[in-house]
Order: structure tokens, then C-alpha cells, then sequence
């Protein structure tokens, strides 16, 4: 098991309320970080980072809501917590959406959300991101939100002609696309590593070519 810098936060959490749960805790697993599934207050303790999974952004911050749970997340992050939104997660985290009211408001960028049409539009590409790995990452982007203005305070990670992919600030990552649905480890070994992993500075994106997506299946009868 590998341990962050603070070993009194030693855990990555996965908010566990709906969407891409088992695929992120997988991930974690693969890398060999300790991980916890995280739905109530309690389950915040000692967490270096929150991962928010993909799913359908209005019904997690219904679900935020319903299980008053945005005070911990304000909380934990302002006691030093990173923060990880991957697609539907990463619209929770923006400080705007287009045409709706923003939740959590904490990474200065503008979010459209289906921005590139319907669930039949959803595709898979692979770009260079030099900042995550030195191998072109594989991109699964599943009835994605884009990202269309970046604050001054945001590093833009991955830009594409018309939108930008992925973008960080000191304390919050965001993706539109899906690095929990390929073989990559690429982003979630990033996120760790901005969480204090330091030990993982050498670990490959890809440790063995042994990745199945039936894995999910096993942590999803654990729950
Ligand atoms: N389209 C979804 C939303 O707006 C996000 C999809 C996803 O997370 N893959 O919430």
C-alpha cells in the first residue's frame, strides 16, 4: 500500500451517491492507494482527495442535497481536501454553468453541459498531455459537458480547437472525459499525486496489460 505525504490522510475517496463509483475505486486499487467509498460525514475523515464520478450532474447534486453533504465537501476542502470531477463531476465543481445554477463553485471555469450532442454522440480518442504522461492517454467522453472559459488562476491541461478537456488549480482537477473507463492509469496516478502520493512519481500509467472491465463487477458485489 502506498501512503501520501501527510500519513494522517492517507485515502483517496470516491463519492459514492451515483455514477462511475466502482470504475475509480478499481483504478485506485491498481495503483495500490487506499480507498474508501464516501456518503456520509464520518467517511470524510482523513481523506487526502474526493473523487466525484461521472453520472448525470442533476441528480448528484440532488443527491449532495439530499444527504446534506455539501457542508462536508466545503469543509474538508477547506481544510487542504483535493478535489477530482470527472465529467458530470466536473460540472458540480464549476464555478458557472451555462444556463443553469452552479453547486459547488470551485474552479473558475464555464461549463456547457451535453456539449456535444446526445448519448449517440458520446466517442473515444487519445491525445498527448504532456503534464500527465508521456504516452498519449486514451479519452472516453460520454455525453460530455465542454469546457468553454478558464479563469486566470486555471492550468489548462488539454485543449482541443473549440473546448477545453481538462483543466486544474491548486486544489481541483477537472475532466470531461473518462479516464476510469480505459486501461489508463495516467490521470488517476496525476490526481494522486497532487493528493501528496509522492511514491508514485515513477509508477507507469499502464502496470500490466492485464486490465479487464469485469474487475468492476467484483468491487460492485462488495458494496
Ligand atoms: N451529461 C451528463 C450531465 O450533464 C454528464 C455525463 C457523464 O458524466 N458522463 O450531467
Amino acid at each position: 500500500m502506498i501512503y501520501g505525504e501527510n500519513s494522517s490522510k492517507n485515502t483517496i475517496g470516491v463519492l459514492d451517491l451515483q455514477g462511475g463509483v466502482c470504475e475509480h475505486l478499481d483504478h485506485l486499487e491498481r495503483l495500490g492507494i487506499a480507498s474508501r467509498r464516501v456518503k456520509e460525514p464520518l467517511d470524510f475523515e482523513g481523506i487526502a482527495g474526493l473523487i466525484i464520478p461521472g453520472g448525470e450532474s442533476t441528480c448528484l447534486s440532488r443527491l449532495i442535497r439530499i444527504f446534506d453533504l455539501e457542508g462536508c465537501i466545503m469543509g474538508a476542502f477547506k481544510k487542504g481536501m483535493k478535489i477530482w470531477g470527472t465529467c458530470a463531476g466536473a460540472i458540480l465543481l464549476a464555478n458557472g454553468i451555462l444556463g443553469e445554477n452552479p453547486l459547488l463553485k470551485l474552479i473558475d471555469i464555464d461549463i456547457e453541459r451535453n456539449g456535444f450532442g446526445s448519448q449517440l454522440d458520446s466517442f473515444c480518442t487519445e491525445a498527448k498531455i504532456p503534464d500527465v504522461s508521456q504516452e498519449p492517454v486514451p479519452l472516453t467522453f460520454i455525453r460530455a459537458p465542454k469546457i468553454c472559459r478558464t479563469g486566470e488562476n486555471v492550468r489548462i491541461l488539454l485543449r482541443f480547437p473549440d473546448y477545453i478537456a481538462a483543466a486544474e488549480n491548486d486544489q481541483v482537477l477537472v475532466t470531461v472525459f473518462h479516464p476510469e473507463l480505459t486501461p489508463c492509469l495516467a490521470f488517476h496516478r496525476y490526481f494522486a499525486l497532487k493528493c501528496g502520493f509522492s511514491a508514485l512519481e515513477f509508477f507507469p500509467s499502464e502496470p500490466n496489460g492485464k486490465w479487464s472491465s469485469k474487475s468492476w463487477t467484483r468491487l460492485a458485489r462488495l458494496a
